[in-house]
């Protein structure tokens, strides 16, 4: 069933262009990898024990007193398939049609005999591995973080919320990367994004509406994430009506008068005088 799972999402995938697919070891049997290598995709993944049918390997046992970084590997002569068993801290097998032993690098693990770190052997397969795998660790982190929690007995608006949160998240590491490719330093925390994006889906050309307020006064105002309104908010052109405030405060802009003039719709003390038309100048 597993294998079938990874069947069914790869159909969309272009085929013989070598794209490499990870999965962990819920996944993987050399059937898999054979049927993709048919594909011309390619596959990274851990596998359980009893999976690699009768490929003879060494013994967790022999393995362990061979020590950390001790290396068995067998290859399946027609298909390619490469198995490969690494004793770490306990003993990982990883099964691939495009990575295998070489080239291999250095990782620095904990010796509990010897007491000390010491430089361990890896194979390159374990690195790819790890290069991959850990980006579905860290999609499964980004979503879990700010995730909005609404409740529904229809099972597959669950799947819904999921699709747009994902898109939220591959937007923001995109955004980042944009950023770090251009140097900019001052990089939005995830939060801020995920803020900016609601703000601006609500408040482009639209009014802002009166929020719900609590009934219990006691309960405090949610803290607003975003103190000024996204770029797009504060030159859509559409209803930042004036208003007056019952307490001065300083100008967003030039923030040296104070003002009791107020944007309805960014929230915003805005001058507006005779010398100074700070409220023309912040929306254009
Ligand atoms: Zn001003
Ligand atoms: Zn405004």
């Amino acid at each position: 069933m597993g294998g079938d799972v990874i069947v069914k999402l790869c159909e969309t995938l272009p085929k013989h262009q070598n794209y490499k697919v990870v999965a962990d070891n819920l996944f993987t049997s050399i059937a898999l990898a054979e049927k993709l290598l048919d594909d011309g995709i390619l596959y990274v993944g851990t596998v359980r024990k009893n999976r690699p049918g009768g490929c003879p390997l060494d013994s967790d046992k022999d393995m362990e007193a061979k020590g950390h970084g001790s290396i068995d590997s067998k290859v399946e002569t027609k298909s390619n398939v490469a198995i490969v068993k690494w004793y770490d801290n306990k003993a990982v097998t990883l099964l691939s049609t495009c990575a295998g032993i070489q080239p291999m690098d250095k990782c620095i693990r904990w010796d509990k005999r010897k007491k000390e770190k010491v430089e361990v052997d890896r194979p390159f397969i374990v690195k790819e591995y790890n290069n991959y795998l850990g980006g579905i660790d860290l999609i499964d982190a980004c979503v879990s973080r700010y995730k909005y929690h609404m409740r529904s007995l229809r099972w597959y608006l669950y799947l819904f919320w999921q699709t747009v949160i994902l898109a939220v998240v591959n937007s923001w590491m995109l955004y980042r990367r944009a950023c770090e490719s251009v140097g900019d330093k001052n990089i939005k925390s995830q939060r801020k994004f995920q803020a900016e994006i609601a703000a601006s889906l609500i408040l482009v050309n639209a009014v802002r509406r009166p929020g719900r307020t609590s009934l219990d006064s006691t309960v405090p105002a949610p803290k607003r994430v975003c103190v000024a309104p996204p770029t797009d908010v504060q030159k859509d052109q559409y209803g930042h009506w004036p208003v007056k405030c019952a307490k001065r405060g300083r100008c967003k802009l030039c923030s040296m008068n104070n003002t009791d003039t107020l944007c309805e719709k960014c929230d915003l003390r805005l001058c507006f005088t005779h010398d100074r038309n700070c409220f023309k100048r912040y929306h254009n």
